[in-house]
């Protein structure tokens, strides 16, 4: 078994070693890595001393951490000390950090082992991973087809089986939608939850970091490592880290569990494609006729159908079940597609030549400013970083980022109230599966791949991404569980249960073949 509760758990009791760990992966990413492209480093050596200082310490009777000997992959916007943080853009080639982000620092206490940096969109801006300056990331499912994104490497990573946990970061969905692209599961905690000191800013009042595991097992331990108060973070919560493991065993009997109209079809839909599914009968037909609200299209049925299947079974499993309309979310993607670039446009403004990285010399100080961020930017950084400062001018502040604000207030008030009556709330994570490189070349077809995630944001809630069976072509489709904010634990309690009903997922081919595994 290669889930990081395993590797730990043996490492701890000397009955292997991390440094043979470690190579083995090292031995998976040499021989399949020039295919799936998730790591823009592999960080060998540094990763060689690491493990067999974990091995030092076992050998020493002193105990490494729940994490000991567990390769762990970083998205290459947190920063690492001495090791290049590219953000996967021209504009940071070279730029070597000079300390380590919290969550780096936290995962290694624990006794992680960093194996290497992973490919994103430049910034963390896009869905795909089609826009990192270094080339894509393939889906290890299907080389044809984008991982997802922004944390495309790192959820290509764990699914192909290079690394047992990663870390990305999600600001519009970066997290859960790659994560469901991979069939992993991808976790993005509450707003404050988590650290943030030396992840490179994208957007600020949206981004959150979390962990990416093979199961939800893995995903929650990873969680309590990283989870707590940093005084270097300002929007970091005071709260104590409950044990997030324990609730995976509660069962979800009495939990009460909304189906997102909005967000998840309707019984009309699902004829359409072919009469009722599973979860009919779980969800029952007078649930089914309370599905108020606008639906929104350009959500799969293939997609739709396993989130109603995976509602059917928690109902089975003792959950009560229902339809609850959210209403703001329909208005989710134009309010972020605004907020986070007026963030980024000003994040992004200390890219110019002085400080870091790439420097383009010119005439005066104005134009290598000029010049370096226009050989440093890819074109959506560019298109974000125009919009965002659009938006924030004079004269038309209040008429988009004021009104996109309010929307962001009505998405509080619309979640409060789904709460009020759910514990916790489903949803498809990405409207469709894991789909071929330059299809969604157009930027709005693009941005609409945020849909589902994007609400959560916008509220600072918890919220992941649990594989549930397959969609169009055999992919992997994802289920979003949403929670109140510091409602990991309900959230978590529940993915486990969707995850032991879910049907196996095949493992990619070559992942099986090297592993000598048979999925
Ligand atoms: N796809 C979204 C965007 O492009 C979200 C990115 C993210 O979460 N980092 O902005």
């Amino acid at each position: 078994m290669n889930t990081a509760h395993a590797i730990a758990s043996d490492v701890r009791a000397g009955t292997r070693r991390a440094t043979d760990v470690l190579e083995d992966f090292l031995g998976r990413i040499e021989a399949h890595d020039g295919d799936v492209h998730a790591f823009n480093t592999v960080t060998a050596d540094q990763a060689r001393a690491a493990a067999a200082s974990i091995d030092a310490a076992v050998d020493g009777g002193r105990d490494p951490g729940p994490l000991a000997g567990v390769p762990v992959a970083f998205k290459d916007n947190l920063c690492t000390r001495g090791v290049a943080t590219t953000c996967s853009s021209r504009m940071l080639e070279g730029w070597q950090p000079p300390y380590d982000a919290t969550v780096v620092q936290a995962m290694t206490a624990a006794g992680a082992v960093m194996i290497g940096k992973t490919n994103l969109d430049e910034f963390a801006m896009g869905s795909s991973t089609e826009h990192s300056a270094f080339g894509p990331t393939r889906n290890p499912y299907d080389f044809a087809r984008v991982p997802g994104g922004s944390s495309g490497g790192s959820a290509a990573a764990v699914a192909a089986g290079f690394a047992p946990l990663a870390l990305g970061s999600d600001t519009g969905g970066s997290i859960r939608q790659p994560a469901s692209l991979c069939g992993i599961v991808g976790i993005k905690p509450t707003y404050g939850r988590v650290s943030r000191y030396g992840l490179v800013a994208f957007a600020s009042s949206f981004d959150q970091i979390g962990p990416f595991a093979t199961d939800v097992a893995d995903a929650a331990l990873a969680l309590g490592v990283i989870s707590g108060h940093d005084p270097a973070d300002s929007t970091s919560i005071p709260a104590a880290v409950p044990d997030f493991e324990a609730a995976l065993g509660r069962g979800v009997e009495g939990l009460r569990v909304g189906v997102v109209s909005e967000l998840t079809g309707s019984g009309r839909n699902r004829a359409a494609n072919g009469g009722p599914v599973q979860g009919d009968t779980a969800l029952g037909n007078a649930a089914l006729e309370d599905a108020a609200g606008e639906v929104l299209d350009g959500i799969d049925a293939d997609v739709t159908e396993r989130v109603l299947e995976a509602a059917g079974a928690l109902a089975d499993a003792g959950a009560i079940v229902g339809r609850v309309s959210v209403p703001a979310v329909t208005y989710g993607l134009t309010a972020y597609y605004l907020i986070a670039p007026a963030e980024a446009s000003s994040n992004l403004a200390r890219y110019d030549g002085t400080r870091y990285g790439l420097r383009i010399e010119g005439a005066d100080v104005e134009e290598m400013n000029r010049l370096t961020r226009r050989a440093g930017f890819g074109d959506e950084v560019k298109a974000r970083i125009m919009l965002g400062t659009f938006a924030l001018s004079a004269g038309y502040y209040d008429a988009y980022y004021g009104k996109a604000q309010r929307v962001r207030m009505l998405t509080r008030r619309d979640f409060d109230a789904a709460y009020a009556d759910y514990d916790v709330l489903l949803s498809p994570t990405s409207p469709c599966v894991a789909f071929r490189f330059g299809e969604r070349a157009d930027p709005m077809t693009m941005y609409r791949c945020d849909t589902c995630t994007i609400p959560s944001n916008l509220s600072g809630d918890p919220a992941m991404s649990v594989p549930f069976g397959t969609g169009a072509e055999g992919l992997p489709v994802g289920v979003q569980i949403m929670a109140p904010a510091l409602g990991e634990e309900a959230m978590l309690t529940v993915a486990a249960a969707i995850e032991r009903a879910a049907p196996e997922l095949a493992a990619p081919r070559f992942a099986e073949s090297s592993t000598g595994g048979a999925a």
